[in-house]
């Protein structure tokens, strides 16, 4: 991949990012996979440079695999938990940033509860964000791994549809996917029940929106499961879980409507049994392991784009 001067400064969504540009994205994660299946799996392409990883809010997969693809890139990695810092006593995000700044961080990948939050600390910093997650807005890494996984599996997302299945309203997952797909060709189907699925949506370009699993899935080519994000809920959008799982949750049955041999996908963590049956996700359709694998070397990809070659 050549580096250019005009690409993007951040991730923050996808508003920016043409096809061709997350196209030559997802073929460099190939690469980078490379890099991981070697026994040394190290390159020098960020020697000298410090990315700060500033977690506002819980996280598994992604501040590990951020974490870990910065260092497989030789950068030096400063880890940024909010409970354990001065945010606890009262200093404000800017600055906070403003600190950090300070100590020479070439870039911040950030995850807070609140939409918008990514931008704000591009703007203090003045340095390239990459948005891990901003209350319900984006989490754009998360959907280019997913389009890597189907894309890895059908060789590209053209003429391929994915249907979302679960808590749309409150799933940043959901609208970053919804954003990307239809950019690489693919057609999006967000389904759940109707409080949880914002007729807004329905606006974006490849998207439709369902209330009806079967119709949903029928034609998909990768089913997807969210979990319902409880800690976004204020109000009662649900009756009952039991009830909300026995219509809603990817199971066999579902699945069977899907087209044949049709991928399954969660973005974790899951809540087994209630959006996705235990057996589904173990299942040999299953490529929710598949997606953590290539995480890391799509998100090898994202920091190598934004920090490698510019100016
Ligand atoms: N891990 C994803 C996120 O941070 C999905 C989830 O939490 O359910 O949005």
């Amino acid at each position: 991949m050549t580096p250019s001067a005009s690409r993007p400064r951040h991730l923050l969504d996808f508003t920016e990012w043409t096809p061709e540009r997350l196209t030559a994205l997802l073929d460099n994660a190939e690469t980078m996979g490379q890099v991981l299946d070697r026994p040394v799996k190290k390159v020098p392409a960020l020697q000298g440079l410090t990315v700060c990883t500033a977690f506002f809010e819980n996280s598994t997969r992604t501040r590990v695999s951020f974490e870990l693809a910065a260092r497989r890139m030789s950068a030096d990695v400063v880890s940024f938990a909010a409970g354990a810092s001065s945010l606890s006593k009262g200093e404000s995000l800017r600055d906070t940033v403003e600190v950090l700044t300070a100590y020479k961080v070439d870039a911040y990948i950030v995850r807070h509860p609140a939409s918008g939050a990514a931008h704000l600390v591009a703007r203090y910093s003045g340095k390239p964000v990459i948005n891990a997650g901003d209350g319900r807005r984006a989490h754009p890494t998360q959907a280019l791994l997913d389009a890597y996984t189907i894309r890895q599996e059908y060789g590209s997302l053209e003429g391929k549809t994915v249907a979302i299945i679960g808590d749309i309203r409150h799933s940043r997952v959901a609208r970053s996917n919804a954003e990307l797909l239809p950019k690489l060709g693919a057609k999006v189907v967000l389904c759940g029940p109707a409080t949880l699925l914002p007729v807004d949506l329905a606006a974006l370009p490849g998207v439709t929106l369902s209330t009806d699993p079967k119709e949903a899935v029928r034609g998909a080519h990768a089913v997807m499961a969210l979990r319902l994000q409880q800690e976004r809920m204020s109000g009662g959008y649900l009756a009952s879980l039991q009830e909300y799982a026995a219509t809603y949750q990817v199971n066999d049955a579902l699945l069977a409507e899907a087209e044949s041999g049709a991928i399954v996908l969660h973005p974790g963590p899951m809540n087994r049994d209630l959006e996705i049956s235990s057996d589904v996700a173990d299942g040999g359709q299953s490529r929710i392991l598949r997606q953590v694998e290539n995480g890391q070397a799509v998100r090898m990809s994202v920091l190598y784009h934004l920090l490698v070659g510019r100016e």
